[in-house]
């Protein structure tokens, strides 16, 4: 396993939480764009890998695409971007039929009603929400129906925000445990949203409780190679320090999209 042991911050590097309205890079169009804001978001990962001692390569950029229409998609894939992150399965289907011919690995980042696990079995190659029984004994089912695994993330509400979806921390082990007889899932780690707010002790808080789940998956031997799919376009740096190994990252890469925070998570206020 790589060493995901983060360190603190270099003197003289000390991360912070972006306020939503800087959280977004310029709107990306065009081929050109794309591969400039990539760039941004790369040099931004690299740099705060090395602040703490780790090797970039062991950081995944996964970019979101939620609500971005597809002729800009193709613009994103022409630059290089090859997988994309969505969080409502019925659009993620709707990208993934009129796009198929690209080749792209869809990652479905949201939660996802059980009603709705057929949709997903088809198409999606990652779901990073898993957060019950009952959901992923419909997605075993289903996947087992159409001959497909699928690797998932087991999602933790690390802040103790009610706006936010996940298993509490104390059911974690417990449910790593459980989900083990569903043989269509492969588990590769835990995903979170961290707390929605510019305090950098709350945010760094959220990250250390899921390293803490994550080492205790590693020693039962229930949470697969231990990734950790956390940090988002205002707090990568933090989730970097943190010790994730997957940035989910939209607005940074895509641009300012129509909808706010409130649009995904009703009850929270903006990080303002
Ligand atoms: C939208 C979304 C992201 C990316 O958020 P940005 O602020 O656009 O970087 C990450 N994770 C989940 C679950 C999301 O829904």
């Amino acid at each position: 396993m790589t060493d995901h042991a983060p360190q603190s911050p270099a003197p003289g590097t000390e991360f912070s939480v972006a306020a939503d309205s800087e959280s977004a890079g310029p709107t990306a169009t065009t081929v050109e764009d794309f591969r400039t804001n990539l760039a941004a978001v790369r040099a931004r990962l690299e740099a705060a890998a090395a602040a703490c001692g780790r090797d970039a390569s062991g950081i995944r950029l996964l970019p979101v695409s939620k609500t971005v229409p597809e002729e800009r998609l193709r613009a994103a894939f022409a630059a290089g971007i090859t997988e994309m992150g969505e969080n409502k399965v019925q659009e993620a289907k709707r990208k993934s039929e009129n796009l198929a011919e690209l080749g792209i690995r869809w990652a479905l980042i949201g939660h996802l009603q059980t009603n709705k696990a057929k949709d997903a079995a088809v198409f999606a190659d990652e779901f990073h929400a898993l957060d019950s029984m009952r959901l992923a004994e419909a997605l075993d089912r289903r996947l087992q129906a159409v001959g497909r695994g699928l690797d998932v993330y087991v999602q933790v509400n690390s802040s103790g925000e009610e706006s936010k979806f996940g298993l509490e921390p104390d059911e974690v082990p417990g449910f790593l445990e459980q989900v083990r007889a569903c043989s269509s899932l492969r588990v590769r780690g835990l995903m979170t949203l961290a707390a929605h707010t510019q305090d950098t002790e709350r945010v760094r808080e959220c990250f250390r409780l899921m390293r803490e789940l994550r080492d205790a998956g590693l020693q039962a031997g229930t949470v697969g190679d231990g990734q950790l799919s956390m940090g988002m376009s205002g707090d990568f740096e933090l989730a970097i320090e943190g010790g994730s190994t997957c940035v989910r990252v939209g607005q940074a890469i895509f641009g300012a999209r129509q909808y706010g925070y409130d649009h995904y998570w009703p009850e929270g206020q903006p990080r303002a």
